[in-house]
């Protein structure tokens, strides 16, 4: 069947078209320009009587699907939760009070409900590719399996790892974990289910679980995901026990690359960027979650005036990628006193580098319409209330869209949100379950 979304402007995002349309067929992008030069292309090839399924726009934008370059599905029954004792000091207490002793009591119940509320939540803001980093201590052998049903009863893409820790001396398991995913993706590839290989972060990561990571990485031509330098604590640890900072070590077991993605990267030096940028590593930039553990402000911008890709994710925070842009614009503004940063870059990273970063982990043409591009397509329900340019696109953006509700959803053509309803998914049911699960969850962790 084919498809035209239209009675729209198209922000492509290269090309911006004002009463344009998208044409879809297939799971695929098959044209895209002004409306009537669509149709008038599509009647010449398939007849005047061809026919021809159209969702209107309602004179919304018309986008490629957003991308979140780091998530953490799992996360979801930290909220509300709460936590005995004295509120968390630093980081390190932050890991220790809270993600730590819950990622050790997630069930396979849990995993699932904790997922299916942010992948809802990502359809809801218009978010048709993720890369997700999973925790859970105990359970790690088919726990890959269990976020892909949930991926694929929602339909959006995900890139999924679990990060391998020898926090509680399991990382052999992570590591077995990943590559039988990995392994299980390569003689039946999915759609929307891609693999890396996630490691937890350098300093609860061993040298042998670092370099058991690195081969199946290579086995696979997969990417590695790993937190890197979140905290000063992640350095501090690493020049303790191994003589050396995070990125060197990375560097010395080969786990630096270009499907490599390093998420934070708040506290690496001049000498670790560059580093980074030979070898052509991937940084995750995820400004909220920065701010809500206090660790600082990663230097995003001159990372991307070296030639870095540095990207945007929401590090489980949210799964409003359009928030995390505006939180990047306003906290280098912030950060550095200057009023004049971001307008560009913040943009960039999430419409951009996002893209481009997906490019390199899912091996598809996303973030953008266009002629062989997945139909991954939101369309956001914005009037603009002054005129609305290819020149002035960003301020827009920055200023209106970012608080714009996703009207239509598509991932790899098919409508996942219609109208801002659900399409063929019972979301009450699900924060049901969630609910119920969360509960007993809450229970089960106050007795651990
Ligand atoms: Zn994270």
């Amino acid at each position: 069947m084919n498809t035209l979304v239209c009675n729209g402007t198209v922000v492509a995002p290269s090309r911006m078209i004002e009463n344009g349309a998208v044409l879809f067929a297939g799971g695929m992008i098959t044209d895209v320009g002004p409306r009537a030069d669509v149709e008038a292309r599509y009647y010449r090839a398939h007849g005047q009587r061809a026919r021809l399924g159209t969702i209107d726009a309602s004179k919304g934008i018309i986008m490629p699907g957003f991308i979140n370059s780091h998530h953490h599905l799992y996360s979801t029954f930290a909220r509300g939760m709460s936590i005995p004792g004295t509120p968390a000091r630093n980081f390190t207490e932050v890991l220790e009070k809270l993600w730590w002793k819950l990622d050790n009591e997630l069930s396979v119940e849990d995993v699932y409900y904790s997922a299916m509320v942010p992948l809802l939540e990502c359809v809801r803001n218009g978010v048709t590719t993720i890369i997700d980093h999973h925790e859970s201590q105990g359970l790690q052998i088919g726990v890959l399996d269990v976020l892909r049903q949930a991926v694929e009863k929602t339909g959006i893409r995900a890139a999924l790892c679990l990060g391998s820790s020898d926090r509680y001396r399991k990382g052999w398991e992570g590591v077995v974990e990943n590559a039988r995913f990995l392994g299980q993706l390569r003689k039946k590839p999915s759609r929307l289910v891609s693999a890396m290989v996630g490691l937890h972060a350098a300093f609860t990561v061993n040298d042998e679980t670092l370099a058991a990571s690195v081969a199946v990485a290579d086995e696979f031509n997969a990417g590695l995901h790993i937190h890197c330098a979140e905290d000063l604590a992640d350095q501090k640890d690493s020049l303790k026990k191994y003589g050396m900072r995070v990125v060197a070590r990375l560097k010395k077991f080969a786990a630096l690359g270009e499907k490599t993605l390093l998420v934070h990267c708040v506290h690496v030096d001049e000498r670790e960027m560059n580093i980074i940028r030979d070898s052509g590593s991937m940084v995750v930039h995820n400004p909220e979650s920065n701010m809500n553990n206090a660790v600082g402000c990663a230097d995003v911008l001159r990372m991307l005036s070296k030639g870095i890709t540095v990207g945007l994710g929401s590090d489980g925070m949210s799964s409003d990628m359009l928030a995390q842009m505006r939180c990047a614009y306003l906290l280098q503004r912030h950060d550095k006193k200057d009023p004049r940063l971001a307008f560009c870059e913040a943009p960039a990273m999430l419409l951009g580098n996002n893209a481009r970063i997906a490019g390199r982990i899912v091996a598809r043409k996303l973030g953008k319409l266009e002629k062989g591009a997945p139909a991954d397509i939101v369309i956001l329900d914005y009037v603009p209330p002054t005129p609305l340019l290819r020149d002035n696109f960003l301020g827009h953006l920055l200023f209106g869209m970012v608080d714009a509700a996703a009207d239509t959803v598509l991932c790899d053509g098919k409508v996942l949100l219609r109208r801002k309803k659900f399409v063929g998914i019972d979301e009450e049911l699900i924060g049901e379950h969630s609910r119920r699960a969360a509960a007993r969850f809450w229970k089960r962790i106050a007795r651990a």
